[in-house]
């Protein structure tokens, strides 16, 4: 005697399916069923559909399905409008500020629920489902329901610094001012129960936080089950800083501090000594690798960078796209790809950074990171239906034998056909199912033509524009 079949609302069948699950089961002629926003079965497709009972079922014999991507850090605003404005030729403090801190000040608000919503168009039309910012949105509540028309999972956290550089600079109003908003974003935006869009203490980092902020966002995030991000050595003067004020290294202060752990994401992270890199290790905090941001801006992360060190200790080394001035492209398979080659050719070493360890690094690792494994990251029964449809009807995608080295090496998020977010279907034959498209292109132009002129920094380019 056999169980009735199941009712279920989506069922797609005959696809490959790359599950990422704890045996990474890989299906050639696989199916996966939805109930709701939760993925109710994955595997064969004789099986499944022996199983159940679909409202909807799509002929998968066309696709790839892949878990969506997971981007560890991205800058949602200000980039996003003036993407690939700064010259390549600028060293790491003059990109930060001559170009990104006036970009990013002679936004308002309009200007920052438009490119965050245009940020999150780009990673859900390119296969990113979840991501978490990098900590440089002043209005939050603006993005936040700007985002929340787009369909995408993300944490966000407003900007958050307290050092007082200035002579005159108030240190402990500028302490309280920021943990003013990190308390009030984290209570405005919880993480209990899951939501799509929640708040993080989401620090700039280097060196504009002092050990007060550090110790207070730690202690918040873990009371309200968040997460913590912020950037660290990406250039030697993060490290010198540290050594300079405090006498130890920036990792290892932030161990000294106690803030070091599996709820904090660091990004860059390229200047490290190996205590640091130990430290990382045994503390379980997160590592976000942004290659394309290192290559553009000439950070060292494959002269100088411990990645395989890391990896080899066991430490969580997820992906970023970081902003669109340096990775330009919010792209997590340009990135992949990026981090499977750097490594092999500047190493000699062709095991490093397989295929297999980086579609890991843009899927799990990046779940893990953005504290919510327990809901994405694999195709599992019982998880959260974030997924991707790769079109194999493209060059790229043929012929297809070994579907991980395809997926990293060969194709790109030009090939994502279709994504669905929580159980939604948010890209659909490769436009978005929410947003005018064709609108939001010609308002991004302008925006980014608003900002560039209210920042007061040209258009350069080497040659003539007639
Ligand atoms: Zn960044």
């Amino acid at each position: 005697m056999t169980d009735a079949p199941t009712p279920v609302d989506l069922l797609i069948r005959n696809a490959w399916i790359v599950t990422m699950d704890g045996e990474r089961r890989i299906f050639r002629d696989g199916a996966i069923a939805l109930v709701g926003d939760r993925i109710h079965a994955v595997g064969p497709s004789a099986e499944i559909t022996a199983a159940v009972q679909a409202k909807e079922t799509i002929d998968g014999s066309r696709f790839v399905v892949t878990p969506g991507f997971v981007n560890g850090h991205i800058h949602t605003t200000g980039e996003p409008l003036t993407r690939s404005l700064v010259p390549d030729d600028t060293d790491w403090r003059t990109n930060v500020f001559d170009w990104l801190i006036p970009i990013d000040m002679a936004q308002e608000p309009r200007h920052e629920r438009l490119s965050a919503q245009f940020a999150a168009l780009e990673m859900l039309r390119t296969g990113t489902t979840c991501f978490v910012e990098a900590g440089t949105i002043m209005a939050l509540d603006e993005v936040v329901s700007g985002l929340a028309e787009t369909g995408i999972r993300a944490r966000v956290g407003q900007w958050a610094q307290d050092r007082a550089f200035a002579a005159d600079d108030d240190q402990v109003a500028l302490t309280d001012r920021a943990l003013k908003v990190l308390e009030s974003e984290l209570d405005r935006y919880p993480t209990a129960g899951d939501p799509l869009i929640a708040a993080w203490p989401a620090l700039v980092g280097h060196n504009t936080a002092t050990d007060t902020l550090w110790i207070e966002a730690t202690r918040l995030a873990k009371e309200k089950g968040a997460g913590v991000t912020a950037h660290m050595s990406p250039d030697p003067i993060d490290p010198d800083y540290y050594l300079a004020t405090t006498g130890r290294r920036a990792i290892t202060h932030l161990g000294h501090l106690g803030v070091l752990g599996s709820h904090l994401s660091l990004t860059h992270a390229i200047h490290l000594d190996d205590e640091e890199v130990r430290l990382l290790a045994d503390s379980g905090t997160n590592v976000t690798h942004c290659p394309m941001t290192a290559m553009k801006g000439a950070y060292g992360a494959t002269a100088a960078g411990k990645f395989p060190e890391m990896a080899a200790l066991g430490v969580n080394i997820q992906l970023g796209t970081d902003g669109n001035n340096n990775g330009n492209v919010a792209d997590m398979m340009r990135a992949m790809f990026v981090m499977a080659g750097i490594f092999k050719d500047s190493r000699r070493d062709p095991t490093l950074f397989s295929a297999y360890r980086v579609l890991e690094a843009g899927t799990l690792n990046g779940a893990r990171g953005a504290q919510l494994s327990h809901l994405i990251g694999s195709l599992e029964p019982g998880k959260k239906a974030d997924f991707v449809l790769h079109d194999r009807d493209r060059p790229e995608w043929v012929p297809l034998f070994n579907v991980v080295n395809q997926l990293v090496y060969a194709a790109d998020g030009r090939g994502v056909h279709s994504v669905w977010v929580d159980g939604q279907r948010v890209v659909e034959n490769y436009r978005s199912t929410l947003i005018d498209e064709e609108k939001m292109f010609a308002d991004v132009q302008q925006a980014g033509g608003e900002v560039i002129a209210r920042a007061g920094l040209p258009v350069p380019c080497e040659w003539p524009v007639l």
